[in-house]
């Protein structure tokens, strides 16, 4: 298959950045700092995505129970969020769109709600105290569909021909699930997913069991290790499975549409030595599950690094394998604060599938930077700086993931590959299972180089237009 890219392909080519949006301050996030009052914010503070994720309390665990028919396209739901106050709340938002809610109880006692746009606005019936523990149940059901990004590609919830594609980045996590919907918020999940017998429903982390009755199979799936929402799926389809354990522990579980089988194979059969090689680089994998989960999606364009089980909407090659699988390090375990930071997602992922290729008798990183380099100034990988993207609208073209690797090896040549090495570790290390900012990256370089590297930073990720020197 010929090679591709992982952006949508109703993707626009780049354009020079809009309008610059005022930034509200993300750094004192999730809670008080941004909720005004006793009621829980409508959103974190993301600039780009200002009703994403919520203020005022956080999420520790989803458990979701699912039911979907794929002949009907009917999915019924049940959420039950445990979560704590970070302020007392008189009232808080989840995010939730379409959906119908049949109902809704904060700790067993019925809560009044409205909706509003994607804001599922939730008064309990007695106000929570700051630091109080809660558990939100919500009951639903009716048929799910995406959303469509600022960029124009589907997201969350997306009916295939036999089952359903789910993945959520950056927003659509919303569209099956009532959530507190931002990478800022991370969160252990069950979920039990029940689908017609011969169809298979895959989600993150490990499968607990399955079991049939009655023509329908249940599938049990528990990520244990913190989650965004945006990471999370709930797959469906005919799948042919396969499941293994690595020499190295991993239990590995790959769901392949029977169509892009013959294809798939002899790139899904290279994610154990993979994840070694990127392991070796970058530290300790963080999940105790891996795999590998293709569908057959023409509509959708894109892979999704869901959390230890990337999805592919059809088979990947392998530098797509290698770029899923960094972000497992980059992106799923050290997280966004902010969508506007979304290069120390793709740039680093990039940056990968070079040094793989490095690494395994390709082109060298230096080689990879050069071409692009070699691109006039008119071209659209200079359109915006990958540290500034502008809008919400660009977070998933070039300039992010071109530019965003060419930073990375801007920055090897600068340090030497003994301290840049130390620095993927170390920024894997540090965040690991949290979250970080481009901020924070910055101070480590400098700190684990002793250089001082404004310029170098200042000039791939912020300036506008080609850096006149390379
Ligand atoms: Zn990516």
């Amino acid at each position: 298959m010929q090679s591709r890219r992982r952006l949508p392909v109703l993707r626009r080519e780049a354009v020079a950045a809009t309008v610059p949006v005022i930034v509200g301050s993300l750094l004192a996030m999730a809670g008080p700092a941004v909720a005004a009052g006793p009621t829980g914010a409508s959103g974190v503070g993301d600039p780009y995505f200002p009703l994403a994720g919520n203020g005022g309390y956080h999420v520790s665990h989803y458990g979701l129970t699912l039911g979907y028919d794929p002949g009907s396209r009917h999915l019924t739901g049940k959420a039950v969020l445990t979560a704590r106050a970070t302020q007392r709340l008189t009232r808080l938002d989840l995010d939730f769109k379409g959906l119908k809610i049949t109902g809704l109880t904060v700790d067993h006692v019925k809560a009044v709600y409205k909706r509003d746009g994607q804001e599922l606005v939730v008064t309990p019936a007695r106000p929570l105290r700051k630091g109080q523990s809660f558990r939100v149940t919500v009951t639903y059901n009716g048929k799910p569909g995406p959303v469509t990004d600022p960029d124009g590609s589907l997201d969350g919830w997306i009916p295939t021909d036999d089952g359903a594609f789910v993945a959520g980045e950056p927003q659509g996590a919303m569209t099956w699930f009532p959530a507190n919907n931002h990478p800022l918020d991370k969160s252990s999940y069950d979920f039990t997913i029940t689908v017609p017998k011969g169809r298979t429903a895959v989600a993150n982390g490990v499968l607990l069991g399955q079991s049939t009755r009655a023509g329908k199979t249940t599938f049990r799936w528990r990520q244990t290790e913190p989650m965004a929402a945006y990471l999370a799926t709930a797959t469906v389809g005919k799948f042919q499975v396969k499941q293994y354990t690595t020499r190295s522990g991993l239990k590995v579980y790959d769901a392949v549409d029977p169509r892009e089988a013959a294809a798939a194979a002899p790139v899904l059969k290279k994610l154990p030595s993979v994840l070694e090689w990127e392991s070796k680089l970058f530290g300790p994998y963080p999940y105790r599950a891996a795999g590998s989960l293709v569908d057959h999606a023409p509509n959708v364009g894109y892979a999704l690094e869901t959390q230890s089980r990337p999805v592919y909407d059809r088979a990947p090659d392998l530098s797509t394998l290698v770029h899923e699988s960094a972000h497992q390090w980059f992106g799923d375990s050290v997280s966004l604060t902010s969508w506007k930071d979304i290069w120390l997602n793709e740039g680093f992922a990039t940056y990968a599938e070079w040094l793989y290729t490095e690494q395994h008798g390709g082109d060298s990183a230096q080689k990879s930077f050069d071409a692009l380099y070699a691109r006039p100034a008119t071209d659209g990988l200079w359109a915006f700086p990958p540290g500034d993207p502008g809008s919400g609208a660009n977070i998933f073209d070039t300039p992010v993931y071109a530019r965003g690797a060419m930073t990375l090896h801007a920055l090897r040549t600068a340090v030497g590959d003994r301290a840049f090495f130390r620095i993927l570790r170390a920024w894997a290390a540090q965040h690991r299972y949290g979250n970080g900012t481009t901020a924070q990256f910055e101070r480590l370089a400098e700190r684990e180089s002793g250089k001082d590297l404004g310029g170098l930073f200042h000039t791939w990720l912020y300036a506008q237009g080609k850096p006149s020197t390379p």
